[in-house]
């Protein structure tokens, strides 16, 4: 047992067969779009779960090389790797502290606990205060302050850096982006902060009136294209790619993966790829999507299966097992396709990919 366990610890893994290339260039460049886009106000970045799916390790420090200072995740358990990159003061934790451990982790840390309700300003306050941020709901009702509150005396004793708020629909042209907008800044004119800060990667194009002081683009970053305006700016960062790792001849009659719910009218070559519903390509991608190998399209044939899918090569007979295929990302295409938002496919994307 022990010799097994030291010899497994020792070999050398051979290389993986799903990767996900990050265009690093493409990353910064979506930074600096956002960032002028942005007009007077600093563009941060939001870096939660994992940098949406790409890598903390790989994504903070092109960010950070960028100019960006800003930078927001969602747990206490993002801190530690996200702050390895920045001082712990540009880091602020959005789901705030909901008990005293949290408070007393974020003084610790050095990190800014965003501040989500009048009992959470209380906790601070009665841990020791300190510089927070402080979110205000106008009209997502989800985590913040709500407006009837904004006058609380207890927010009175806060020492608030950025004063936020969430809009709800900025990837549509909805009335509720303009009631938000006023709500916000009634709050501001409430209650001292030293930024203000709306604007998520679709409130940047609504225009400079959302952007105030900071704003917190995530999706975009990414290659995401939350509103028609940031089409042709916004470049793809994500380039997914899997091993085929097995290459087969159907013939006419013979089903492929479960339920068989393909059947090859004649006979043709298929391969087997190593991309599955546990990698974030998900069964809804199963009789739509279709991998690629150049310009020659690999459709899928069957249902994807947890590590696997299975796909048409005729278009490109020459691969073999162990060859490369593209897994096509391009945010706004693969979400129409699927029906995935963009969001969930990137946030998806599995720890199996080499990232
Ligand atoms: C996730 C998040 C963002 C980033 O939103 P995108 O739509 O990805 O740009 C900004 N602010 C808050 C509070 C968030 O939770």
């Amino acid at each position: 047992m022990a010799r097994r366990a030291t010899l497994t610890r020792m070999a050398e893994l051979p290389p993986p067969t799903l990767r996900l290339r990050l265009d690093a260039e493409a990353l910064a460049s979506n930074w600096r779009a956002l960032d002028a886009m942005s007009g007077r106000a600093a563009a941060g970045a939001a870096v939660k779960a994992d940098a949406y799916g790409l890598g903390v390790g790989n994504v903070m420090p092109v960010l950070r090389d960028a100019g960006a200072k800003d930078f927001f995740v969602a747990h206490w358990s993002e801190v530690p790797e996200v702050a390895t990159h920045i001082p712990a003061s540009q880091l602020s934790v959005l789901h705030g502290p909901i008990h005293s451990d949290d408070a007393d982790y974020a003084r610790q840390a050095g990190v800014r606990p965003v501040i989500n309700s009048i009992e959470q300003a209380a906790l601070w306050l009665k841990s020791g205060g300190g510089p927070c941020d402080l979110m205000i709901d106008t009209g997502i009702n989800r985590l913040g302050i709500a407006m009837r509150q904004i006058h609380d005396a207890t927010l009175a004793g806060l020492e608030v850096v950025t004063l936020m708020s969430h809009l709800a629909s900025a990837d549509e042209d909805s009335p509720l982006n303009a009631e938000q907008l006023a709500r916000f800044k009634a709050a501001a004119a409430a209650i001292p902060a030293q930024r203000l800060s709306l604007a998520n990667s679709a409130g940047i194009a609504l225009g400079s009136d959302y952007a105030f002081d900071v704003t917190r683009p995530g999706l975009a970053l990414y290659g995401g294209v939350p509103r028609a305006e940031m089409a042709g700016t916004i470049r793809q960062v994500a380039w997914p790619q899997a091993a085929i790792i097995q290459r087969r001849k159907l013939q006419a009659g013979d089903s492929v993966g479960y339920n068989a719910t393909f059947t090859a009218s004649e006979p043709m070559a298929a391969g087997v790829i190593s991309l599955g519903y546990a990698d974030g390509y998900l069964r809804c991608w199963s009789g739509k999507g279709a991998l690629q190998s150049g310009e020659a399209l690999l459709p899928l044939l069957g249902k994807v299966s947890m590590d696997m899918v299975v796909v048409d090569l005729s278009q490109a007979p020459h691969l073999r097992e162990g060859d490369w295929v593209d897994v096509p990302y391009d945010l706004p295409a693969s979400s129409r396709t699927s029906g995935l938002s963009q969001y969930e496919l990137l946030t998806g994307l599995g720890k199996r990919f080499r990232r």
